[in-house]
């Protein structure tokens, strides 16, 4: 049987020799390699300042630190995320706020993000900051989170988690700009089956200088300079503790890695984008799927190729389907279950499912396809063609369809 996982990461023989020569260097922790996978970030990512850390998560940890975050204050996350958006926030003893999404693109519906703001104030709540996350690989509309925030004065950190590359436009005919532009910190995650991967590892990035400064402080037990120099030639056996900081720093192991994968970023990227599209043709003339949507003024990374089904003209449920296609050798996932549907924001702060009822019902409908570099066009075409073969199998025949054939049987001339 033909077997193709949900995920494979793209490692080539420069990946193996930068980390053999890392491993050979005498040098394995945070390091030059560490430093020059900043610059080349930051530059890739078009941000001034770029920290590199141990995960995505330890980056929005940084980020909410570095803005001043409080126990008690309150912070905008939708609830179709991660765990980490909105873990990071409880860290701080702080509320995360949860807001419900569209069922365009998924991403935060910030109209809803403003009813519930209104809601916390009202409550007294100090509202800081709020996290949008780019659903997918798929920007939020940063132009509608900017007003907002400027509305009622709140820090903007991205989870930008799935976005390596994103660029998007502030409207049609507005030049092309990187995603931090709009933001006060952008993080990034190079998990094992993000767009770009270290292994494990993550990017905080900044045009701020404070902030950056702030971050790479804290990313590093509150020590006031980077420990290899500490340790290298140039460097000084003293140092001076400022803050309880933590131990975020990323190796130069994993850095050896990324330095090769962004430089192929782009590349990966085009082989994603080929593959989503071929899969819109191919399953675009079938009713009961809902595609995903692609702006024209921003570009998708298409980490994830995310499908709807349209459960009343099926009969079968999400988990019947990803559980036929696992009979047929390919995997999927689900991205995610809502956090307030997981049991601890349930106890925590008595959310019911129907809260955040678009949520809720998108998480009942989504399957997301296999979709990363390592994978063919045959491959695309199997999947293609198992998902439609299941779709014909588990299609309802409608009402009137089965009312006529009952008629059509009639003796009508007994
Ligand atoms: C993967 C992911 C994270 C966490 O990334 P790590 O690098 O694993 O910490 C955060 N947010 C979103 C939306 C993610 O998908």
């Amino acid at each position: 049987m033909r077997s193709i996982p949900f995920h494979k990461p793209s490692i080539g023989r420069e990946e193996v020799d930068e980390v053999v020569d890392t491993l050979t260097s005498g040098w394995l922790t945070t390091g030059p390699k560490a430093k020059k996978f900043e610059a080349e970030f930051s530059e890739y990512i078009r941000m001034k300042h770029s920290v590199a850390v141990n995960s995505c998560t330890a980056a929005l940890h940084l980020a909410l630190e570095a803005i001043g975050l409080r126990a008690g204050e309150t912070v905008v996350v939708p609830t179709m995320t991660f765990a980490a958006t909105a873990e990071v926030v409880r860290y701080f003893n702080a509320r995360p706020l949860l807001v419900d999404c569209n069922l365009t693109d998924f991403n935060m519906d910030v109209a809803d993000a403003g009813r519930r703001i209104e809601g916390a104030l009202q409550k007294g709540e100090k509202i800081r900051a709020i996290i949008p996350v780019h659903y997918g690989g798929q920007i939020c509309d940063m132009t509608a989170v900017g007003k907002l925030a400027r509305r009622y004065d709140l820090k903007i950190v991205e989870d930008a988690a799935h976005c390596c590359p994103s660029y998007f436009q502030a409207s049609n005919s507005a030049p092309w700009q990187g995603l931090g532009d709009s933001s006060d910190i952008c993080c990034f995650s190079f998990y094992a089956n993000k767009t770009i991967t270290t292994g494990e590892g993550g990017m905080a990035c900044t045009n701020n200088p404070e902030y950056a400064d702030r971050m790479r402080i804290m990313s590093l037990h509150g020590i006031s300079r980077d420990a290899w120099k500490r340790f290298s030639a140039d460097g000084s056996w003293y140092y001076e503790i400022t803050a309880p900081g933590f131990k975020y720093n990323l190796t130069d192991i994993a850095a050896a890695i990324g330095l090769h994968q962004l430089r192929k970023a782009d590349e990966f990227y085009c082989k994603r984008m080929l593959l989503a599209d071929y899969y819109t043709e191919l399953l675009c003339d079938v009713d009961e799927l809902i595609l995903p949507v692609q702006w024209n003024d921003r570009l998708h990374s298409w980490h994830l190729y995310v499908i709807r089904l349209k459960l009343d003209q099926l009969s079968i449920d999400r988990a019947g389907f990803i559980e036929e296609l696992k009979r047929t050798g390919i995997g999927t996932s689900v991205h995610w279950m809502p956090l307030h549907m997981h049991p601890y924001y349930r106890a925590t702060y008595g959310y019911q499912p129907g809260d955040l009822p678009k949520s809720r019902q998108l998480y009942e409908q989504i399957v997301s396809l296999p979709v990363y570099p390592e994978m063919t066009d045959a491959d695309v075409e199997y999947v293609s063609e198992t998902v439609r073969r299941l779709i014909c199998k588990h299609r309802k025949v409608p009402a009137h369809l089965l009312e006529k054939r009952i008629t059509v049987g009639d003796p009508v001339l007994a």
